[in-house]
């Protein structure tokens, strides 16, 4: 999609709510001289583990990461239009809140889609006018279009319209979700929204994808960092695939549910009820399931080591993890596989490729003292392996979108 500068990035000081605020003011002098500025702000994320979980109604422990999204804005009283203007490319788009346009390929179809699920669910949106900058590299796999979701959520509603109609930060994650899922037409979990709307500092947070009940586990980040790893090798395939393997799962479900109605997603079937569906499901299909009954477990493994800071724990489930991904969940890359196997030559570092797959990003936990070696290792050897070049992007876990002020 469209979105100015190669990745949609400035500079994180242009990102200050003084100079935000300065910027919008400078293009709308008339609309901010008449109501008060406010700036938003939304996370992108990393998933510590629980990889194509979340749509089979699993388990995710994501981590709100401090690159974002904000806007300045200015709502506009009675004028119903919507209008923002990109701050690293100047490029202008809007929608009229009355006649929502469908989507088109573009960046402001996730703003134009926030708006269509908010009304539908009966909420007063509102006009508004801003600015929008960001910090977190677009379709990196990071979750840009999550963050521009919940940004917009933000911008749209008052505060007080969400709390009269009790909508939490998790019904924002959902209500952005229906607006990726309906009105952008990409099918995702809920992994995405959940984490840029209730993040927490400091921490990843788990999420049971079925009972939405979630808590959040505090990272062990006193001698390790939490390092996100760019492969910058386009998503090949990503979309086509990744409905594959969502539709390969719902057959897996269809055929058990014939004989045991109650089973309703993947989350409902254990290993030995996947063993005795060996003659009704193909071998393929039973990897992937194997995939996602075994990698619910190492969430739940992953939370109790994290939990008492044995990353070395950590590091094992993370390799298990990439395995499967790569092995019977085929949605590894061979740049994926090259940054996991650098970055674990690295002692005492865990590493595996995060998100959907097929190009993005892997997340490590990397010994403080060795970040410089394994920043050198990474960009060095992944070029001489790859031809590409590799963005080591040492993040901290922050909160979930809001005011700013
Ligand atoms: P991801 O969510 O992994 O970053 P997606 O393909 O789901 O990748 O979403 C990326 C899309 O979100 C971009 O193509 C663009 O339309 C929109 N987007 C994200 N960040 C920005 C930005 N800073 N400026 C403009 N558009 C953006
Ligand atoms: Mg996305």
């Amino acid at each position: 999609m469209s979105g100015g500068s190669a990745d949609g990035v400035i500079e994180r000081s242009a990102l200050e709510p003084t100079a935000l605020r300065a910027a919008l003011a400078a293009r709308e002098p008339t609309a901010a001289a008449e109501g008060e500025i406010r700036v938003v702000r939304a996370p992108g994320r990393v998933n510590l583990i629980g990889e194509h979980t979340d749509y089979n109604l699993g388990l995710v422990l994501p981590a709100a990461i401090d690159l974002e999204v904000r806007m300045a804005i200015v709502p506009t009283g009675g004028d119903r239009r919507v209008k923002i203007e990109l701050l690293d490319s100047g490029e202008r788009d809007g929608f009229d809140l009355d006649a929502i346009p469908a989507a088109a390929d573009r960046w402001i179809d996730y703003p134009a889609g926030v708006a269509w699920s908010m009304s539908e669910a009966g909420l007063a949106v509102r006009g508004f006018r801003a600015v929008l900058g960001s910090t977190l590299p677009m379709a990196s796999g990071l979750s840009s279009s999550a963050a521009m979701e919940l940004a917009s959520a933000w911008a749209l509603l008052d505060p007080p319209e969400l709390e009269a109609h009790g909508i939490d930060a998790m019904g924002l994650a959902q209500l952005c979700q229906r607006a990726e899922n309906v009105h952008v037409g990409v099918n995702s979990g809920l992994m995405d929204q959940f984490a840029s709307s209730l993040g927490r500092a400091g921490s990843a947070m788990l999420l049971d994808c079925r009972s939405l009940a979630s808590r959040e586990v505090r990272l062990p980040l006193d001698d390790h960092a939490l390092v996100v790893c760019d492969s910058g090798s386009p998503r090949r395939l990503g979309s086509s695939e990744y409905n594959a393997r969502r539709a390969q799962c719902e057959r897996a479900v269809a055929v058990i549910a014939r004989e045991d109605p109650r089973v309703r997603s993947l989350r409902d079937v254990d290993l030995a009820t996947l063993e005795g569906f060996a003659d009704r499901l193909d071998a393929e299909t039973r990897r992937r399931c194997e995939h996602v009954i075994r990698e619910n477990d190492r969430v739940l493994a992953a939370v109790d080591h994290l939990e008492v800071g044995d990353v070395e724990a950590v590091a094992q489930l993370f390799a298990e993890s990439h395995a499967s991904l790569r092995d019977l969940y085929e949605v590894s890359s061979d740049e994926l596989d090259a940054l996991v196997e650098i970055a674990t030559s690295i002692p005492g570092t865990a590493a595996r490729m995060t998100g959907a797959g097929f190009g993005g990003c892997t997340v490590n936990l990397v010994p403080r003292a060795e970040l410089d070696r394994f920043a050198d290792a990474i960009v060095r050897e992944y070029r001489a392996r790859t031809g590409l070049e590799a963005r080591v992007l040492v993040v901290a876990a922050a909160d979930g979108a809001g005011l700013m002020g």
